[in-house]
């Protein structure tokens, strides 16, 4: 593990308010993190960008359900049976161990879906031992991942925090079905919290208890819907991708990675592709994607791609590809004894959908994000910074009066109002040395500098700072909304950048 980029992220997170451990000041609870304002504000242009691409323009239709439900529903979707970790309990010290991870960490290979038994056996076998005072373990035993609690003040009424968000798109379908005229294929998405109770969370974002994720549910007719839109566009482009039973990377075209059956069909191909671009634009450029074999793919997938991410703490999965089959459908239908399948008018035949799902754990992104982005201090920039794409930084604009001179500082704070009153956000400074005030606006990313100085009270014009190699241009004052929107837009980041931006 890079402890020196690891270390140098969290310091400055915490330092300028990024993501910070939760209940701080009470020594924090492991697995909880609060954004602050930095982070809440590059956490929303992330959102936004992820709204764009896999929601709208795909004229897919976003919700916002429940995060606690009652338990029928998490034994409609399995979870209430399956979605639990092995854990060993150590006799004397009461540590509970992740029995899969343990045997990884001490005779190496892939314990996921191991049944318990065999777990204990190996753990035996090999002699392992609690790792933190070397008492026995015991056998191996599943630990619930959801968070129980109760409502109504009667203790027998038993609900969940919900593991992910998606049962909430699958409630949802038979209302959102009829609204949008009963027609397939139909997309739901979501972006909201998820909550599991992890033994031993670690690593910062990587692994939380209470998490952010993004998730989008296609709903499709796999008699008619061989296909979707776009497909034909980018079934010829390259994805680096490792089959379930390959030990290598292929550098597929997403049709052959299709043909191959690494990917289930043509719809899955076509959101794998857009995940990574997705990712690409989101400046994360090392990752690849791997098809899960069955002992790691969800208890509810058919087939199943990770994109993952290598980052300080190896590879790490990042986003899940699942193909959901008519699993969950099928499940609610059965337990809530309502028939909710669908009159396909296309082939006049009652069914029940089928779903591909792409799901973006949202913090792990953010760390992706931050890794990738982080810059440290050279001979071109004496200070480390953040080279976020600029349509995620967390301001837009950073408003410096060159001096502390009332008609520079008016002018700046007329400014700030227009750019703010127009929905931009922007930060003023005036005090300190410009020099210092463009390295601290640096370290968080902000995309563009304006300074106001003498010759803006002349001719009603300020300078822009390009973020990434320090260039100037001057610009009316009354055009600075259009530009700073339009440099955004198009993620302008240094002079170069801005000589080949369309005006
Ligand atoms: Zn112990």
């Amino acid at each position: 593990m890079d402890e020196k980029l690891y270390d140098k992220i969290l310091e400055i997170s915490l330092k300028r308010s990024i993501f910070i451990p939760g209940a701080e000041i009470y020594n924090s609870v492991a697995g909880f993190y609060d954004y602050g304002p930095i982070g809440k504000l590059i956490k929303n242009k992330i959102e936004n960008t992820w709204r764009k691409m896999f929601v709208k323009k795909h004229g897919f239709h976003e919700i916002e359900s429940s995060t606690i439900y009652p338990e029928i529903v998490f034994k409609a979707s399995g979870h209430a049976e399956h979605f639990a970790d092995p854990i060993a309990t150590c006799k004397k010290c009461k540590a509970k161990h992740s029995a899969d991870k343990l045997l990884a960490e001490n005779i190496g290979g892939n314990y996921e879906g191991v049944p318990e038994e065999e777990l204990t056996k190996l753990i035996k076998a090999n002699n392992i031992k609690c790792s933190l005072c070397k008492g026995e373990l015991t056998d191996v035993a599943k630990f619930a991942l959801m968070f129980q609690t109760t409502y109504g003040g009667d203790s027998s009424n038993i609900a969940y925090l919900r593991p992910e968000t998606a049962q909430g798109m699958f409630l949802n379908f038979p209302r959102v079905f009829g609204t949008y005229q009963n027609k397939l294929p139909l997309g739901i998405a979501q972006i909201g919290k998820a909550y599991r109770n992890e033994i031993a969370p670690r690593r910062l974002l990587i692994r939380l208890r209470e998490f952010n994720q993004m998730e989008l549910e296609y709903f499709f007719n796999p008699e008619i819907d061989k296909t979707i839109e776009g497909y034909e566009q980018i079934k010829d482009e390259k994805i680096e991708i490792m089959g379930a039973d390959k030990t290598n990377i292929e550098k597929l075209s997403v049709e052959q990675a299709v043909e191959k059956k690494y990917i289930t069909n043509k719809i899955h191909g076509y959101l794998v592709f857009l995940t990574k671009q997705f990712y690409e634009k989101m400046g994360v450029k090392n990752y690849r994607f791997r098809q899960l074999n069955d002992k790691e793919k969800a208890h509810y997938a058919v087939g199943a791609v990770d994109l993952e991410v290598e980052t300080s703490f190896g590879w790490t999965e990042c986003v899940s590809l699942a193909n959901r089959g008519n699993y969950d459908i099928t499940s609610h239908s059965n337990t809530s004894k309502k028939d909710l399948s669908v009159f396909d008018d296309r082939n006049g035949k009652k069914i029940v959908p089928h779903v591909i799902e792409p799901s973006f754990g949202f913090d792990r992104l953010f760390w992706c994000i931050l890794e990738s982005s982080y810059r440290p201090a050279s001979d071109e920039k004496k200070w480390e910074w953040f080279d976020l794409p600029m349509f995620i930084s967390p301001y837009h604009a950073a408003i410096y009066p060159l001096v502390k001179k009332e008609l520079l500082q008016n002018m700046g704070k007329t400014l700030l109002e227009e750019l703010r009153e127009k929905g931009l956000d922007v930060i003023y400074k005036e005090s300190g040395s410009i020099g210092r005030r463009y390295a601290r606006a640096d370290e968080i990313g902000v995309a563009y500098c304006i300074t106001i100085d003498f010759d803006s009270i002349e001719n009603k014009t300020v300078t822009i700072r390009f973020r990434n190699d320090g260039g100037q241009i001057r610009v009316p004052l009354d055009k600075i909304y259009d530009m700073v929107c339009k440099f955004t837009d198009n993620d302008v980041r240094t002079l170069e950048d801005f000589e080949k931006c369309p005006r």
